[in-house]
């Protein structure tokens, strides 16, 4: 397993991480087969989506912010209920497809770190499974 180190300085923020996940892919020399990209973290999560206009991301993060207020009416005593259902929504996990070294993604896509109760230091875990 490779780990990936993940700073993050907002509260709510999406870091597009898949240029940092291409380079663990060559520096492995993994090949064809499935990566799977975890975040061992209950206030943070995964989620694969738009890369080419930032508003995409933005309203995401806005959206969300009104679907889970930071203030709602919570029993969790570290104050960051909204980060944990955001979490579980977003989920904690996702697996992309190699083929020849390259990520199979889709154009307009990446992989975004949700970070939903920064700033903090964060990790990535990926782990291949298939053929170098
Ligand atoms: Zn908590």
């Amino acid at each position: 397993m490779e780990i990936l180190k993940v700073k993050t300085r907002e509260n709510k923020e999406m870091i597009d991480i898949t240029k940092d996940v291409a380079e663990i892919i060559r520096d492995k020399k993994w090949l064809d087969g499935i990566v799977t990209v975890f975040i061992p973290h209950t206030t943070a999560a995964v989620t694969i989506n738009e890369n080419a206009d930032r508003d995409v991301v933005r309203d995401i993060l806005s959206h969300v912010q009104k679907l889970v207020p930071r203030n709602g009416d919570f029993h969790h005593a570290e104050g960051n209920s909204d980060a944990h259902i955001l979490a579980s929504f977003f989920g904690s996990s996702v697996q992309v497809i190699l083929v020849n070294g390259k990520i199979q993604l889709g154009t307009w896509q990446s992989i975004y770190f949700c970070e939903f109760d920064g700033g903090r230091n964060r990790s990535v875990y990926l782990e291949f499974v298939g053929r170098k």
